[in-house]
């Protein structure tokens, strides 16, 4: 378990750990109850607010862990569909980006899981800088109970999609994941939960077996390995033939449909040929295919393909029978794509 600045963070541990942890304390194990309330319920932002907590627990709690928050540092607002972007402040100084959507099924809540990224594809702006490092469990939550607490809204879907690459920080995604849906906590469904992943072929292999009800989606956006490798470096260590696999691995394993993610950039992989492909690879693993125009970075030399050619990619992919949605262009005049704010705030 990960430590902050030589203590334990409390934050992350699940009610049996803190029950233990209770009990070398010497004290009585109903506490451990009573303060997990406090952070994964009631969202407590510090040991100030546990009312019903004895002040001198609370001063030995002080003392032996570490309580992690994030501060909203900016927030931006769409003015056209109430998509609201909020930038936080961890602990030690880093920013990170988180994304509020609102939907006619429940509000959506897109988490990062790093600061930075050391994964390096050619699109992306999170990944400029390189990997900061890896959140804890409980900065993930944090992202969850703070933006709860700013909308007074219950999140009813979590996406690990925002900055930084979540197989590439296993051990806290997992622990975030029992936290999030444990049902002494905030008890969010599994299956209204998606992680994102630009395609570590063996951690996706660990997750099928980890007995979790979630989305895996899968970041493909080329159809040929030779075209993958030059938007995603990734791509040079596990070729599609590999990551078809593991997708069918996760499908039998856990039941669960998977998820291709597809971003269109104009000339790069928006033809009529690389649909057809597409659909050659969903189509067999039945999986759900989920559009996104670009979003342009300015680092980056991509453009988005105009909607006239994202219409016909999708209409060539339900031809051959694929369920395509289209992701909802949601923030796309709030700095929308993953990474930016935080660029901007950061010069
Ligand atoms: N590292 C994970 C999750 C974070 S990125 C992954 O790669 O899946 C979330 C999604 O946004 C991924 O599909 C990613 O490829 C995509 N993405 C990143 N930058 C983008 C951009 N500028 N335009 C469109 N999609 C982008």
């Amino acid at each position: 378990m990960d430590a902050v600045g030589g203590k334990r963070d409390i934050k992350s541990l699940t009610l049996e750990e803190l029950k233990k942890e209770m009990e070398e304390m010497g004290e009585k194990t109903f506490r451990a109850k009573q303060l997990y309330e406090w952070m994964h319920v009631k969202l407590a932002r510090g040991y100030g607010e546990m009312t019903n907590i004895p002040g001198s627990l609370r001063e030995r709690c002080e003392e032996r862990y570490a309580y992690t928050s994030v501060r909203q540092v900016r927030l931006q607002e769409s003015a056209r569909d109430g998509t609201k972007k909020f930038l936080f402040e961890l602990a030690d100084g880093n920013t990170v980006e988180s994304v509020w959507m609102k939907y006619k099924h429940g509000n959506s809540v897109c988490i990062s899981s790093q600061v930075g990224c050391r994964m390096g594809c050619a699109f992306c702006a999170s990944t400029l800088d390189g990997l900061e490092r890896s959140l804890l469990p409980s900065e993930m939550l944090d992202q969850v109970y703070m933006i709860t607490r700013l909308t007074g809204e219950r999140v009813s879907n979590v996406v690990v999609m925002g900055m930084g690459e979540p197989l590439d920080n296993y051990d806290n995604l997992i622990r975030f994941l029992h936290l999030l849906t444990d049902e002494n906590g905030l008890h969010i469904s599994q299956r209204s939960l998606t992680v994102s992943t630009c395609g570590l072929v063996p951690q996706m292999r660990r997750l099928a077996e980890e007995g979790l009800q979630i989305t895996l989606a899968l970041s493909l956006h080329a159809t040929t390995d030779e075209k993958r490798r030059e938007m995603m470096p990734v791509a040079r260590r596990y070729c599609l033939e590999e990551l078809m696999e593991a997708c069918a691995y996760y499908r039998e394993r856990t039941g669960r449909r998977v998820t291709f993610e597809y971003s269109l950039a104009e000339g790069v992989n928006d033809s009529s040929r690389e649909a057809e492909a597409l659909a050659g690879l969903a189509g067999p693993l039945d999986c759900h295919v989920n559009l996104i125009p670009v979003n342009p970075v300015e680092e980056r030399g991509f453009r988005a393909s105009t909607g006239e050619r994202v219409l016909a990619f999708k209409n060539k992919l339900e031809k051959n029978g694929i369920n395509v949605t289209i992701r909802r262009e949601m923030g796309g005049d709030i700095d929308g794509a993953c990474g930016q704010l935080r660029r901007k705030a950061l010069r």
